[in-house]
């Protein structure tokens, strides 16, 4: 892997690549007919003195003993943002009020509200290029990174590169402490064969913990209607696990919701989703499903394990 965060500028972006749309995607028939529109494209963005102070910082911070900030998230932000019961009424405030608005509506307010504490992760999935999509007219300049595991697939990777082509955002990668090859000499060999929650902690959430501190509010790809524990998603609220507002523009569209716009608006994707992969992850933990599955069940197939632990709210 040759990419890292904290690269320098990026030159001018080159043109759009228009995607077409295989007769195997995963739409609805109302969407195949839409013709994409034209997209303005900012120019690159490079990442401003706060944002490369604020890496150079999260090295650096305090951790336990499982390597995760003392201090974490908004609380650790300058200045930092702490969960007052007055703090939490206003978000619980904000969040009814947003019930009705559009994603669009939700990430402008974010926006309005948050930045430049403003920031979102993303592993590239339809959802994620929704709100990319979004944000390069409404926010081009928030920040945005993707945990880089060292086992995405290549598609993933390319995905990101399309990005920064299609809307001129470099989305940055947070690496976790140990390349591939030391985690596995490390571990005996490949630890999602044999230990996947404990893998996903120290390539995933360990990285989370420390890319999600000094930010004050995030943007979230979750729908409701994925799983029992994103149905309970407020619009706005605390995300108690990682100590700051996490904001879901999405919360209320469904699966057709999102790749309708994707086709609308001929947002790029995952070229596997179009080989029965509903959902993607790490490569070696990923599989195709078949007719009637569950769209996650490709996902740690063989494990008692559906979530990377990331949304969930333990
Ligand atoms: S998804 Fe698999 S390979 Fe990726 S971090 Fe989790 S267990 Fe490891």
């Amino acid at each position: 892997m040759s990419i890292r965060m904290n690269e320098p500028a990026v030159t001018n972006p080159s043109s759009v690549t228009p995607q077409s749309s295989s007769a195997s995607s995963p739409r609805d028939d109302s969407a195949a007919d839409a013709q994409p529109s034209s997209v303005a494209k900012p120019s690159l963005r490079v990442l401003s003195p706060a944002e490369i102070a604020h890496n150079e910082a999260a090295k650096g911070t305090d951790v336990d003993s499982q390597g995760i900030p003392n201090v974490r998230g908004a609380l650790a932000a300058d200045p930092p943002l702490h969960p007052t019961e007055e703090f939490l009424a206003e978000l619980k405030r904000e969040s009814d009020a947003l019930e009705s608005a559009t994603p669009q509506e939700i990430l402008k307010w974010a926006a309005d509200r948050f930045a430049p504490k403003f920031t979102m992760a993303t592993a590239f999935g339809p959802e994620g290029m929704t709100i990319l999509h979004m944000l390069s007219t409404i926010a081009p300049e928030t920040p945005v990174f993707n945990l880089e595991t060292g086992y995405q697939f290549k598609e993933t990777l390319e995905l990101r590169e399309r990005v920064k082509e299609r809307y001129g955002i470099e989305v940055q990668y947070k690496y976790p402490d140990t390349t591939v090859e030391e985690f596995e000499a490390e571990h005996g060999g490949p630890l999602y064969k044999t230990d996947p929650n404990r893998c996903c902690f120290e390539r995933k959430l360990r990285v989370l913990h420390r890319a999600a501190s000094g930010w004050h509010a995030w943007a979230s790809a979750i729908r409701r209607d994925q799983s029992e524990d994103r149905a309970k998603a407020p619009i706005v609220g605390w995300d108690k696990k990682f100590q700051l507002v996490k904001i879901s523009p999405l919360a209320n569209w469904t699966k057709k919701d999102v790749w309708s716009l994707i086709f609308k608006e001929n947002i790029p994707y995952n070229p596997l989703h179009d080989q029965g992969y509903p959902s993607i992850g790490c490569q070696a933990c990923t599989r195709p499903v078949q007719l009637g599955e569950d769209e996650r069940a490709g996902r740690w197939s063989g494990f008692q394990k559906t979530e990377c632990g990331l949304h969930t709210s333990d």
